[in-house]
């Protein structure tokens, strides 16, 4: 194409390359979600269609970029993990950031209408996305044991918040701001104990999904795509993509499980 006297305004561009080598998490995270969950009456503290809406926009991602080799998701955020040697991007920080970013948005918008039934969506959501190289596979183990820690802590908080608050048998009704002040400095063994006691909730027998968070990885698998002319199926190596809900913070996925091939 022509050069234009204007093109010389190119050469003002920076490019962030990511570290080769790296393993490349892509952390995305919704803006304002408190009142997003708010303004669309997530149920609290789990609305668990809020949770497969956000899992079905992640595998949407994990389709479109095969360099995705997993990816753990909680509340309102979603980190992608990108092989090694991915060269997706020539690894630019703001195509990788921001493609994962518009894709995740794009599909939790087209597929509210299937998860969220009924409830409008009142104004369109965004989220903000930031790139962390990790060297070692140490490092990325610790990073998405972070994340379920995290998963664990809040949920743990939240279900005791919600559980004191919405307890219709409070005379008075528990405030927000009251419930607050019990749970201060509280240990998690308290809060089990609160929960157990008060409200006959066994913490451990809540829903993986709230518990553990979700973890989308890929399994390589022959599936039959379309029938050959003498009537036969044929056989192609897919890629899927599953959802699974468990322990990532010990060794059993990553040692004996699928993620031993990561
Ligand atoms: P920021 O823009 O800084 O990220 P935020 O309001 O999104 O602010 P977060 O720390 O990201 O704050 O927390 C997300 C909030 O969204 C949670 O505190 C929770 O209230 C709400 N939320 C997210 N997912 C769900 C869900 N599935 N069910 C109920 N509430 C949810
Ligand atoms: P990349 O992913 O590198 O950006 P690209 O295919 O998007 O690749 P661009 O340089 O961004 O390439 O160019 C966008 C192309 O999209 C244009 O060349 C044009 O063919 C097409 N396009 C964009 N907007 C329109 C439009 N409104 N009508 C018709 N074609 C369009
Ligand atoms: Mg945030
Ligand atoms: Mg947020
Ligand atoms: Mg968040
Ligand atoms: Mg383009
Ligand atoms: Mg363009």
């Amino acid at each position: 194409m022509a050069k234009s006297k204007f093109e010389y305004v190119k050469h003002f561009e920076q490019h962030q390359t990511l570290l080769r080598n790296t393993w490349i998490v892509v952390r995305i995270d919704g803006h304002g979600f408190h009142r997003f969950s708010a303004e669309h009456d997530f149920a609290k503290p789990n609305d668990i269609r809020a949770l497969h809406l956000a899992n079905e926009a992640a595998r949407g991602v994990m389709l479109e970029l095969n360099d995705i080799v997993f990816a753990y998701g909680e509340s309102d955020e979603f980190s992608f993990v990108l092989k090694r040697d991915s060269t997706l991007f020539k690894r630019r920080e703001a195509k990788i950031i921001s493609t994962v970013a518009s894709l995740f948005t794009a599909h939790y918008v087209v597929n509210w209408g299937k998860f969220m039934d009924g409830t409008a969506m009142k104004y369109p959501p965004s989220f903000d996305a930031r790139a962390v190289c990790y060297p070692t596979n140490e490092n990325l183990r610790d990073y998405i044991s972070w994340r379920q820690a995290d998963c664990h802590i809040n949920n743990l908080y939240n279900t005791t918040f919600w559980a004191l608050v919405l307890d219709t048998t409070a005379t008075p009704p528990t405030t927000t701001t009251r419930a607050q002040e019990i749970l201060k400095d509280t240990t998690s063994a308290t809060k089990n104990e609160l929960l157990f006691t008060k409200f006959n909730i066994n913490y451990n027998m809540l829903p993986e999904i709230f518990r553990k968070g979700s973890i989308l990885y890929r399994t390589r698998e022959k599936v039959a795509v379309k029938e050959a002319q003498d009537g036969s199926s044929v056989e192609r190596e897919k890629s899927l993509v599953h959802v699974g809900h468990f322990d990532v913070i010990g060794d059993e996925w990553w040692v004996n499980g699928s993620g031993a091939s990561i």
